[in-house]
Formats: C-alpha cells, structure tokens, sequence
C-alpha cells in the first residue's frame, strides 16, 4: 500500500535572518517580529485541521520570543535547531560553528526545555564540519541537503570537490538527511528581500505555489510506493493573508490524497528502518 508522508516544517528565523544579513534598522527588525504574529495564525491552522508541524528555531528567536516558541512546543510540535544566530555553517571556522551549536542548545534547553533530535542550518549551507559536529552532540538527523526529493538518505562526509578533478564523496555517516529544496520553500516564491548576489523579487501568486507544491506531492503519490515529502514555510513569509491560503489549500488538497502528516523525527525514525533494513 503507498505511503506518502508530508513534513510541514516552519523555520522561525523571525529577527535572525535580518541581523545576519546585516539589517538592523527598524523595517528589516519589524519585518521579523511579523513572524510571531505568523506563529500564532499557523499554530491556529495546524490545530484546526489536527496535523503535526516542526519548527525549527534559532537561539536568537528563541531567547527573543520565549512566549511563542513555548507556545509551539505546548501544542504539541517538534522543535528542531537552527542555528543561534543565523550565520550559515559555510560562514563559521569550526569553533564558532561549534559554539553556535552549543548555544543553541543550551537557548532551547533553557527556555523551551526541549533536547532536539533534528538540525537545519541557517540558509541551508553547512560547512564540512556540519555532519561531526551534529553526531558528536547527538543528532539523529539534518536537514539541509538536496540530494533527493522524497526519499531520506544518509549524507556523506569528506566530499573533494576540486575545480579539475572528478569529484569524490566519502563515507555515508549515521545522521539521516531529510532533504529540503528551495522550490518547495515558501521564501524564494514570496519573499522581496536582498540576496547575497542582488534582489529575490518574490511576490509570486499564492495559486503558482500551491499548483508546484501540490504536483511535487501528486507525483510522490503516483510513483513511489513509500516516500516523504518536506515543505518549509517562515512564519514572517506565510503568515500573511494570502500566503495563509495557499498552506490551508495544500492541507485541504494533501489530506484528500492520502497523505500521512507526520514530524520530521517521525520520517526520520521511519526512513532509517527502511535504511537500514531488517
Ligand atoms: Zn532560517
């Protein structure tokens, strides 16, 4: 019988995204705290409709808004790393990435009083420390790659990637990789904001999203027996009015086609069984 589980997942950068890029006035700070108000319309819809999500939450957030990143594990969802900052890993010598971690820890151990399984970094790029220091502090999985779409994988580490050499890739680790992609992400669709390079223009039509994110579910549904898919949604981004929609009308047409909605430590435990077999 085909499975098809869905990972709802929000990232509540809220404040963090903005710092990290440097933009600390008023506008860019008032455009994070948006997403507290986007926590609290999402944790409405996702207790209405009865499905679980798993917010991951840097430390920055977390210590900023203790109130709604209680709330979020008081409901019942997953709370995941991300970061203390919102410094990608790439970014980091290996003490500072260590120290983010660790930080992050002690934030969500502190004022949520959760130890999490999972870890997504900041901007999805980790360095090549990222998989150690996630198994030396006990992680089960990241969430961060694109090396499938529906199917977890166990990533490798010690990739060389020199310019005029064929690549090599390393051993696979014990981490289980929940992997992301950014077409499946609420951000480059909606959000106008400065990259690294230029401008993402953003501002696409509610209904362009949800017509991609229902047919990446609908071709899971038809062609695997088993698989999961993961969206990844910002509370700052998706709490909009607009933007609400297309979340409740991808609940609305998932829960119609079978879908099974769990967290992302759930998939995780499933798609390491299927891994590593009987
Ligand atoms: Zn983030």
């Amino acid at each position: 019988m085909t499975k098809s589980l869905v990972c709802l997942s929000y990232d509540f950068d809220a404040l963090s995204i903005w710092i990290a890029k440097g933009l600390t006035s008023p506008t860019p700070l008032s455009r994070g705290a948006f997403g507290v108000v986007g926590v609290e319309r999402i944790l409405t819809l996702l207790e209405k409709e009865a499905v679980p999500g798993t917010f991951f939450i840097p430390g920055h957030t977390v210590e900023t808004f203790p109130d709604p990143a209680r709330a979020i594990h008081a409901a019942g969802h997953e709370i995941g790393h991300h970061g203390w900052t919102h410094r990608r890993p790439s970014d980091l010598s290996q003490d500072d990435e260590e120290a983010e971690l660790l930080r992050g820890l002690d934030s969500l151990d502190r004022i949520i009083g959760v130890r999490p399984t999972g870890y997504r970094s900041p901007a999805w790029d980790l360095s090549p420390h990222s998989l150690d220091l996630l198994i030396a502090n006990g992680f089960a999985y990241d969430s961060s790659l694109m090396g499938h779409d529906y199917l977890p994988y166990r990533p490798r580490r010690d990739m060389g990637a020199p310019l005029l050499e064929p690549t090599t890739f390393g051993a696979p680790v014990g981490l289980i990789e929940m992997p992301v992609a950014w077409s499946l992400d609420d951000f480059p669709m909606f959000e106008f904001a400065p990259t690294t390079t230029g401008m993402n223009p953003g501002l696409r039509s509610w209904k362009d999203a949800l017509d991609n994110w229902i047919a990446d579910y609908d071709w899971m549904r038809t062609h695997l027996e088993w698989g999961v898919i993961t969206y990844t949604f910002h509370p700052f981004v998706s709490g909009r009015g607009h933007r609400m929609m297309a979340m409740e009308g991808l609940i609305s047409h998932l829960k119609a086609h079978g879908a099974e909605f769990v967290t992302m430590a759930d998939a995780a435990r499933q798609a390491a069984d299927r891994i590593d077999g009987p």
